[in-house]
């Protein structure tokens, strides 16, 4: 009777074990599907400006007199297009760097009322293009343990988002608020707002509601999956929240002091 039960768990154990190997399995399926997705659209990423700098450059040099003016003005498209595979590698570094399982932080105490007067002066020119209002409205003074760079990335971020994705004359209305254990940084603008079906995909990797406006504003479309894996990093959380037509708002929740 016993020698009966013994081989019945022996046979359960197996299947568990088993079964715990196949979703393993699964998992890693997955993961691999995604990893060669994103290989697959960082290469087609690249592989657009390319494709424009070669027609350019071709047509250039398949004309036998090319008037000083054209060529002046192909050349300016070429260089336009080089500055553009560069913002793009730059965005890409970023992520990289950021999507490390043991990524090196630099933690410090950091003033987080400076970091973002500093981070709105130097989106004040891109702001000043489009007549959009920046407000920063700092509800009580707060010091956090952060890795200052990478933070800065976040934020920077969400902020020129809401003035790329803004209309003429709009506003954008950050601020900071702080518990006894969190800060809050809420970046809410009077922007073309995101799709309801479209908010919970943001913050993936070259996901854009609307392609040719972003690129037509030098987006790469890293830059919300930047922003979340800063906070992450940090033990924080990013939400969204959004009325078409309306407006957006980012709200970030990070703790003041950095856990281990
Ligand atoms: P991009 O480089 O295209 O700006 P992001 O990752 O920063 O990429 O953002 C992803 C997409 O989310 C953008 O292409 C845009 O469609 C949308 N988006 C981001 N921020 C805002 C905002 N404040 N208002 C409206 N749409 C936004």
């Amino acid at each position: 009777y016993g020698e009966v039960t013994f081989q019945e768990n022996v046979y359960k154990e197996t299947q568990e074990l088993a079964e715990a190997l196949n979703r393993l399995l699964e998992r890693l399926k997955v993961l691999d599907e995604s990893r060669q997705e994103f290989v697959s659209n960082v290469s087609h990423e690249l592989k657009t400006p390319l494709a424009s700098m070669k027609v350019l450059a071709d047509s250039l040099l398949t004309q036998e007199e090319v008037p000083n003016e054209l060529y002046r003005e192909f050349m300016q498209d070429i260089t336009n297009e080089i500055e553009r595979e560069n913002v793009i590698i730059t965005d890409l570094l970023s992520l990289v760097k950021l999507d490390r399982t043991t990524p090196d932080l630099n933690i410090m105490a950091v003033n987080v009322n400076s970091l973002l007067e500093l981070i709105l002066k130097r989106l004040k020119p891109i702001a000043a293009d489009k007549n959009v209002e920046v407000v920063l409205e700092s509800f009580r003074p707060v010091t956090a343990e952060l890795d200052e760079v990478k933070i800065t990335l976040a934020f920077t971020n969400l902020v020129e988002n809401a003035i790329k994705y803004n209309h003429e004359n709009g506003w954008v209305h950050v601020s900071l608020n702080a518990d006894h254990k969190y800060f809050y940084v809420k970046v809410a603008d009077s922007g073309i707002g995101i799709p309801e079906e479209d908010q919970q995909h943001v913050f993936e990797r070259f996901y854009r509601v609307d392609k040719s406006h972003s690129r037509e504003m030098g987006g790469t479309g890293l830059g919300l999956a930047i922003a979340r894996n800063a906070v992450i990093l940090h033990r924080g959380s990013i939400k969204v929240h959004s009325n078409p037509g309306e407006g957006t708002t980012f709200t970030v929740r990070i703790p003041l002091n950095y856990v281990v």
